[in-house]
């Protein structure tokens, strides 16, 4: 049995270094620790699509990376995912 408070936990570690993941700064052993929870993890698996699509658009524009601005967009973004997920795990 899984614990919703648990996962949510580990939801909220994977997302605040997924900007990380994205950018390629995180060492094997971490990315390789998000891709196993991604699996079987809706909610990050949607942030990290959605993250994605924006870091395309910036490397299609030219520019490497996240600027802070959208960094700081998808990490509101995050939050908020995190919070919709905390009210449908919580009873
Ligand atoms: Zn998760």
């Amino acid at each position: 049995m899984t614990s919703p408070t648990a996962s949510l936990g580990h939801c909220h570690d994977l997302l605040e270094r997924i900007s990380r993941y994205i950018d390629g700064e995180l060492p094997a052993a971490d990315r390789q620790e998000i891709e196993r929870h991604l699996r079987d993890c809706p909610e990050c698996e949607e942030v990290l699509h959605s993250l994605e699509h924006t870091v395309d658009l910036c490397r299609e524009a030219g520019r490497p990376g996240l600027p802070p601005e959208l960094r700081a967009r998808a990490a509101a973004r995050v939050h908020q995912l995190l919070a919709r997920a905390a009210k449908r795990k919580k009873r």
